[in-house]
């Protein structure tokens, strides 16, 4: 960047904030806008308005500092016009160094009567240290409504104002406009270069509301471009992956009759819609990578399990990968089960094997004799290999990353170069849009309905010190027929520290508090065959309560149960609460779910307050994103998530929906292979590296 201004040291920080080129910096959007058109002298000042005055600073002192950082900092301002403003900042102390006698500064704020000084004063007004070199810009940073940037190191909102001023008047103004003409006309759109002085300079007659809430017309207009391109990118990527060669799988009479033989239900109306699309996928010659979201218990398992025989029918292997060793004996045992009528045989390899036993297991997937290989991590390691692999069920997105799924692929499917198709389940439900954008090589089907028959769990919050009136609830459910889970869901990490709370709370319960009733106990430490009779115990309804760690987190099926008491909720994310709730509700009976909780910061409650309003687990994966943030939320490892810089996933969820819709149809129907070829040129030139679009083309 050759900015007047801009040397190695500023240079590099703007870098460090992606600011590397003059468009970078252009399109640097402020986070908030101030109306400063207001300026004053402090004379002129009345109480009660908002209002910029350019003052000096004429003594300072902190008060009240027991610890330092806690000091109110006082300062006494004053201009031209000799009047006297009192500027107050709680907490202050720390601008004692900043705010010192003699430094000039912009002030804008809410003025109000002093009644202590007898002063007019500012409470927390917002400043700015006008610099010796800059004063004769005042115009920039007063007088109009005014942008504020985030900081870009030691560059201030200031200094970043400064310089695109500079850029806005040394460039040309560029009537050059990327997008599409028709798109910019339906959609009615700012062009190009008003929106990017609109962004720097809102016109005297903008609406700070507006501004503030990132929907001026020049903000949509850039927010929408980017949402755009990106979406294009993705569309582009996508449409390329699926000519790749897959295997085309023939959706028979027989297969269908297999599907019939498996089903233990009815599939419900939403289960066979996402079907329809699965086979659809399988039959084209072409690798299906599709992203199976539907919540707790809708019966996603059992579609893949249709899917599953779709390629085993057609002689192909399907591999089950799960994120943790539970999960997999989950899938496991819910696989073995299915299929056991279809004579399929199903596998499970894992990390806790003996060598042994992992040598054999690995000639029968190597061999093509076991159909279906259900595995951990362990799957991922090279020397597992598969005669003839055509379907790959991936279970929770977001915890695997994108070279991971990418490993499982090469695995191959026999014939060189052909890629067995990929069916990734996740039950962290999030919009249609939202998942095609963040999980952007992926196709997404939504299974949006429940199983007949579930009932709306009631659910509460309960604080540690009232245990007592949930253990006379669990008695009371207990006697009148029912069973109840009681769960230590501990973070899978410290298992060990889970099981020892569980054992503890074992002991409590089967002898002090109920000893008259059969306690069970599982965790993840104990040797399957007891794992096994835990869970068979319980299933058959020889013991009443079990407890357990978050073992039971998926596939546990015990319409009997009704009662989830969580101990210890805060310490979960929603989307695991989410999943344990769902483990009731599957009977007749009314279920509950009791989330015990001890010491809470505020996003804890936000999630419980979540969970005890809500059931939906649309919802709660929103508001999971809102708390966590999107980064958090999609993972690190999930390469795929875009860094936007004007555009935000959670703000603008309505822009994103509209700039999807209108770059798929752009990239589907072109008005010609020319705009199209542009746009591609486009997107190589501006787009590729800031968004890992690497494929496009
Ligand atoms: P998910 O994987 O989406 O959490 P599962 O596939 O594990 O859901 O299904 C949850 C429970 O509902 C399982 O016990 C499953 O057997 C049952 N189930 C699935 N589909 C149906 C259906 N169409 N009708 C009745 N029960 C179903
Ligand atoms: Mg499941």
């Amino acid at each position: 960047m050759y900015l007047k201004g801009v040397g190695p040291a500023r240079a590099a920080m703007l870098e460090a904030k992606g600011l590397r080129v003059v468009e970078d910096l252009l399109t640097y959007a402020p986070f908030r806008y101030e109306d400063r058109s207001n300026v004053k002298t402090i004379d002129q000042l009345a109480p009660g308005e908002m209002a910029t005055v350019l003052a000096e600073v004429k003594s300072a002192k902190v008060s009240g500092f027991q610890r330092r950082h806690l000091g109110l900092f006082q300062a006494a301002f004053t201009d031209a016009s000799r009047a006297v403003l009192m500027g107050k900042w709680f907490h202050g102390a720390y601008l004692a160094d900043i705010l010192t006698p003699g430094t000039k500064v912009a002030l804008f704020g809410k003025v109000e009567f002093d009644s202590y000084s007898g002063n007019l004063g500012m409470m927390h007004p917002e400043y700015e240290i006008l610099t010796a070199d800059e004063d004769g810009d005042a115009s920039l940073h007063t007088g109009r409504i005014v942008p504020v940037y985030e900081a870009a190191g030691k560059v201030t909102t200031r200094t970043l104002r400064t310089l695109t001023n500079r850029i806005l008047e040394s460039v040309a103004p560029s009537h050059e406009d990327p997008i599409p003409e028709h798109i910019r006309r339906s959609l009615k759109l700012q062009d190009r270069w008003s929106a990017i002085r609109a962004l720097h300079f809102p016109p005297p007659d903008s609406d700070l509301r507006l501004l503030n809430a990132f929907r001026s017309p020049g903000q949509y207009r850039l927010i929408f471009e980017e949402f755009f391109w990106l979406e294009c990118g993705l569309e582009l990527k996508r449409a390329k992956a699926r000519l790749e060669p897959g295997i085309a799988f023939a959706l028979t009479d027989r297969v269908r009759q297999r599907i019939k033989e498996m089903l233990p239900f009815k599939p419900t109306r939403a289960q066979k819609r996402v079907l329809a699309e699965i086979a659809h996928d399988m039959e084209q010659p072409h690798p299906m990578y599709r992203l199976l979201q539907g919540d707790v218990g809708s019966g996603k398992t059992l579609v893949a399990a249709e899917a599953a025989i779709i390629a085993i029918e057609n002689g192909c292997q399907v591999t089950v990968l799960a994120p943790t060793e539970i999960l997999a004996n989950q899938h496991y045992f819910y696989f073995k089960r299915l299929f056991q009528k279809l004579d399929y045989v199903t596998i499970l390899v894992t990390g806790s094997l003996s060598a042994r036993e992992k040598t054999q297991l690995k000639k029968l997937a190597a061999a093509g004799l076991a159909h279906i290989v259900v595995g951990t991590h362990a799957l991922l390691e090279e020397d597992v290999q598969f005669k003839r692999l055509g379907l790959a069920i991936v279970d929770e997105q977001h915890r695997f990353g994108v070279e991971q799924r990418q490993a499982l692929l090469e695995k191959g499917a026999g014939d060189k170069g052909v890629r067995p198709d990929v069916l990734v389940m996740t039950a962290t439900p999030i919009p249609r849009t939202l998942a095609l954008t963040m999980y952007g090589d992926l196709d997404v089907s939504i299974i949006d309905e429940l199983p007949p028959g579930r009932k709306p769990i009631a659910t509460q919050h309960v604080t540690e010190d009232h245990i007592e009136q949930v253990y006379s609830f669990l008695k009371q459910q207990v006697d009148a027929g029912r069973q109840a889970y009681v769960v230590y869901p501990v973070i899978e990490e410290s298992e060990t520290q889970a099981m020892k709370a569980a054992q503890k709370m074992h002991e409590l319960l089967s002898r002090i508090v109920f000893p008259g009733i059969a306690v069970g106990l599982l965790h993840g430490k104990l040797p399957s065959a007891e794992k096994e009779a835990a869970m068979a115990n319980f299933q058959r309804g020889i013991t009443k309560l079990l407890v357990s760690t978050t073992v039971i987190e998926v596939g546990v099926d015990v319409p009997n149960a009704t009662v989830m008491v969580i101990e210890q909720a805060e310490r979960f994310g929603l989307a695991q609460l989410h999943q344990l709730r769902g483990r009731v509700g599957r009977g007749a009976e009314q279920s509950h779910c009791i989330l015990v909780t001890g010491k809470m910061n505020e996003t804890a409650r936000e999630r419980i307050r979540t969970l005890v309003d809500s059931s939906d687990g649309f919802h709660i994966a929103e508001m999971d994103m809102k708390l966590r943030g999107p980064g958090e939320f999609f993972g690190t490892r999930q390469s795929g998530v875009p860094a936007l810089r004007i555009g935000s996933i959670l703000r603008d969820p309505d822009v994103l929906e509209v700039a999807r819709s209108e770059a798929s149809a752009f990239v589907a129907h072109p008005p010609s292979e020319d705009l199209l070829r542009q746009a591609v040129a486009f997107i190589r030139e501006h787009w590729q590296r800031r968004y890992g679009l690497v494929q496009v083309g």
